[in-house]
């Protein structure tokens, strides 16, 4: 079955958005099969985002993912991998969608709360990693 690895940032652990955020991925029927709270060191979080680093918000962004507790999961369900895209929203929450999680809970780009993996190589390792 697909699986795919969802994280919350640290704005949205430190915000109490937890219980919010897993449970539109439960009421949408997928299964959560592996979660964990951990704090990703810079060089985890320059890995993750690799595909960003020539971008002029690269550092920030990384410093900013290392900086508090980020909840790290895995949800299984078919076609989650994309599907879970459509839950999450666009990047730039001033663009996302009311109804989707950045629509609904977020306000500026760099502060979006939510990270999910946008196909099955990326969600493949990151759902085989430790995080
Ligand atoms: P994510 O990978 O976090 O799920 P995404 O796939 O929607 O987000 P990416 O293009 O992969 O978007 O960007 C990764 C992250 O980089 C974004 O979630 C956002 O936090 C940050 N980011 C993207 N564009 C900008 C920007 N213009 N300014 C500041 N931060 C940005
Ligand atoms: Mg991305």
């Amino acid at each position: 079955m697909e699986r795919t690895f969802i994280a919350i940032k640290p704005d949205g652990v430190q915000r109490g958005l937890i219980s919010e955020i897993v449970s539109r991925f439960e009421r949408k029927g997928y299964k959560l099969v592996a979660i964990k709270l951990v704090v990703p060191s810079k060089q985890f979080a320059e890995k993750h985002y690799h595909d960003l680093k020539e971008r002029p918000f690269f550092s920030g962004l990384c410093d900013f993912l290392s900086s508090g507790p980020v909840l790290a999961m895995v949800w299984e369900g078919e076609g989650v991998i994309k599907y879970g895209r459509k839950l999450i929203g666009a990047t730039d929450p001033s663009k996302s969608e009311p109804g989707t999680i950045r629509g609904d809970l977020a306000v500026v780009v760099g502060r979006n709360i939510i990270h999910g993996s946008d196909g099955p190589e990326t969600a493949t390792r990151r759902s085989g990693s430790t995080v």
